[in-house]
Order: structure tokens, then sequence, then C-alpha cells
């Protein structure tokens, strides 16, 4: 047998049983195994995991640790960033674009009322989900963790609530999608992209208050859905008023990656592209500007910075 001491990092904890949660523990196993296969038999999904700090040096999925190795596991936005660290993925397709499981109906429509490219898989069996999420390079939004771990996977998140209301907001900010919104852009039914279409075209489809009060229309360029402000519209003002006052309140949102790893296993700091110049590779006592911006360490703390 060979052991390893794990650390996971901030969401990450969402996947571990409440003992490894927040701590170091220890983790047997018969080795050797990458480290990829060991994060997952923890228990969490590769998709989520954005870097990975083997030894205090970063590593990739393929690296095998050594028996004894500690080793810390940090999702995306934890405010840890190294120079240099190994890519564990092809950076996100732009715009994003989602694909969701048939448990996340709500949400899809939620997405595409705010102009997300959302693909629905509806009762599509979980290898042909994780294809499609592959082939068309789409983020696979599901809550099987069973599924986000497959390794044609390669974007994916798992939202942790089952409220569709809450599993918009966390799949806005995990993906920096706040200030995305394109309301009115897509159709809610098949996800194709609205047109605007003359009253006179669409006049035989319309009820007749609606012909009455409405004079502008958009329409589904793929399945023909016609759409006007009254439709949807008072659900979607409260989204977009949601959505601007999140964006005006996350104070996440606004740091760009800054950040430090301090525990047993390594004590590295990388602050790049913030205005701060430490000495390379030379130990810091943090002083009150540095600990303003980084959570979770004081003011007299020792770092070390990383270019
Ligand atoms: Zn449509």
């Amino acid at each position: 047998m060979a052991e390893v001491t794990f650390h996971f990092h901030d969401e990450l904890n969402d996947f571990l049983p409440p003992r490894w949660r927040g701590a170091e523990f220890a983790y047997a196993y018969n080795g050797p195994q990458s480290v990829k296969h060991l994060i997952e038999a923890a228990g969490v999904p590769h998709p989520e995991v954005a870097l990975i700090v083997a030894n205090g040096q970063p590593v990739g999925f393929e690296h095998q640790p050594a028996d004894g190795s500690g080793i810390a596991v940090y999702p995306e936005h934890s405010g840890v960033a190294i120079e240099d660290a190994p890519a564990l993925r092809p950076p996100l397709p732009e715009p994003v674009a989602f694909l969701t499981d048939n448990h996340l109906g709500r949400l899809t429509r939620t997405l595409r009322l705010l102009g997300f490219d959302t693909a629905y898989g509806g009762d599509a069996a979980d290898d042909m989900l994780a294809e499609r999420a592959h082939d068309e390079n789409r983020v696979l939004l599901t809550r099987d963790r069973g599924l986000l771990k497959r390794s044609l996977v390669v974007f994916g998140y798992c939202p942790r609530s089952t409220d569709p209301r809450q599993q918009l907001f966390a799949v806005l900010r995990r993906y920096r999608l706040l200030d995305r919104v394109e309301a009115w852009r897509r159709c809610l039914r098949c996800n194709g992209l609205l047109r605007p279409v003359d009253k006179a075209a669409v006049l035989d489809r319309l009820e007749p208050k609606t012909k009455l009060y409405y004079d502008e229309f958009q329409q589904c360029g793929r399945c023909g859905q016609v759409y006007w402000r009254g439709s949807h519209f008072g659900e979607l003002e409260r989204l977009v008023v949601e959505v601007q006052s999140r964006r005006m309140n996350d104070d996440s949102y606004h740091l760009q990656p800054i950040g430090f790893i301090r525990s047993p296993l390594t004590d590295r700091l990388a602050a790049p592209n913030q205005g701060y110049e430490g000495a390379p590779d030379a130990w810091l006592e943090v002083d009150n500007a540095l600990a303003a911006g980084l959570e979770g360490i004081a003011v007299g703390d020792e770092i070390i910075v990383v270019t």
C-alpha cells in the first residue's frame, strides 16, 4: 500500500465525506496511480479541479505521486494561482456553451432566457451526454458525479443545490457570466437563435389580445416559436434585476486571480499582475496592503512569492 496526504480546498469539500472536509487526511491506495485517479477515488470529479500541488509543485492529472506525498487540490476561483502550472484542460470555449442533463430542465430554461447557449440532453444516456459535451465543446452541467468523472468530459460542473434559482446563480458565478447576459436572444424551447419578425408574418399565430397590445415580435430561427414582450417578460425582468444586484454585491466576482497556498504541505504565493512586486522566491512578511488582498492570511505571516 502507498499513502498520500490530501487537502481539498473550498467547494471541492462538497464532494468529500464529512470527516475529510477542510482538513488534511491520509489516503491509502494500491500504487502506482495517477493523481487524477486518486482525486476521483476520493470523490471529486476531475472537471471541478483547477490546480493540483504535490509537495509544493504544481502538477498535471497524469502525475504519479510518490508514497508519502502531500497533495493540495483547488477549484476554480479559489484565489490561488501559480505561474507556469500545467494546464489541466484546454482553455474554456469562448463564448461558453452548456449541455444539461434531464434533471436540470428549469436551469436550462433560465440559462436560455438570459441568452446562454444551452443544449438540453433530455433522456440521452450518460455515454451519449459525455460524448456530445466532448464533441460540441460544451460544459456538461449535471449533479451526477459519476457522469462528470468520465474521462471524455473535459469541461463540467456539478450544481450543488437542487433549487433551480440557486443552480442558475452558481453557474453564472462559476463561469463569470453575470455581466454577459443577453436577454431575448435564444428560444426557450429549443435553444435556437431569435430574430426580429414582422407582425404581419406571424399574425395568424397570435391570440387576439396579443395582436392588440404588441407590435414587436421575435421568432426562433430553428423551431419557429414566436416571442413578444408579454411572454415571459416579467420573469426575465426579475431575473435581470437579480443578476445586476448580484453582480454589484459579489466582491469575489471583481477579484482577479491572486493568491497563496499556505499549509504544512506547501508555502507558496503567486501574485502576478496585481501590481504587487515582491522579491522572487523570497520570504516576505505580510504587510497590511498584501493581507488586504489575501483571504486567510494575516499581517505578520511569512510567505514565499513565486514569480
Ligand atoms: Zn426554437
